[in-house]
């Protein structure tokens, strides 16, 4: 994968959703694109000459080119599996959501150490068939949606049975193996921005 900016990564989902939701053109430039996102020109120049190379000066971007081009950086066309483990109110939600499949994401399978949870006819399975699972199923993506005191635990068995790309939304650090990533959904630091917004509102 070339090499970008943690921050042009996350700005392309944002590209591709307008692309594809709500623009009809045949051709694209950076500039519509940075107007109707209200983003910086440059920037949007800079990020999209970082995926593609099939923009004309004065043309702009063919939008279906730039989608394809999009969607395969992402990595949207090449269907990873990913599975769950706690399926309380949140994890439940997360496993029952389908739109994770227009990113290439299929969530097939949830686990639980409390049996009043499993039902394999809902893809729910007891814990201790994790590994087994994963390895079987060649699995990478592991989604964390156990209360906090447990998630270093199942972070372990995660990393045991072959993981090595984890969505952490317990609200903790996780320690884990050079070779794994851990993106941690972080609702605190986004409450942090609100909370600010609000108050610098009030103070001006
Ligand atoms: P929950 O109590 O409803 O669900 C947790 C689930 O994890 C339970 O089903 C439990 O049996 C299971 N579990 C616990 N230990 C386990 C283990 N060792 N192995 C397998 N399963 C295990 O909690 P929730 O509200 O769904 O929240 C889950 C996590 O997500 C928490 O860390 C919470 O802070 C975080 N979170 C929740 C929300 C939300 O909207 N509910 C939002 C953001 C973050």
């Amino acid at each position: 994968m070339r090499s970008i900016s943690k921050s042009t990564l996350q700005r392309l989902p944002i590209y591709l959703s307008f692309l594809k939701q709500h623009c009809d053109s045949e051709f694209v430039s950076a500039t519509v694109i940075s107007k109707a996102l209200s983003l910086n020109d440059v920037q949007v120049r800079k990020d999209l000459a970082a995926i593609s190379s099939s923009g004309r000066p004065k043309v702009g971007y063919c939008r279906c080119t730039l989608i394809l081009e999009l969607e395969n950086f992402l990595g949207y066309n090449d269907n990873e599996n990913a599975v769950i483990i706690g399926v309380g109110n949140l994890g439940t939600a997360l496993l029952n959501y389908e739109g994770f499949e227009q990113y290439g994401l299929q969530v097939i399978a949830g686990f639980d150490i409390d049996e009043s949870k499993i039902d394999e006819k809902r893809k729910i399975f007891h814990i201790s068939k994790l590994k087994d699972l994963c390895k079987r199923l060649n699995i990478h993506i592991g989604i964390i949606t156990v209360n906090v005191e447990q998630a270093q635990l199942c972070c372990d068995e995660l990393v045991d049975a072959g993981i090595t790309a984890i969505w952490n939304f317990a609200p903790t650090h996780l320690n884990v193996p050079s070779y794994v990533h851990v993106q941690r959904e972080n609702m605190a630091a986004s409450l942090a921005i609100l909370s600010r917004h609000i108050k610098d509102n009030k103070n001006n």
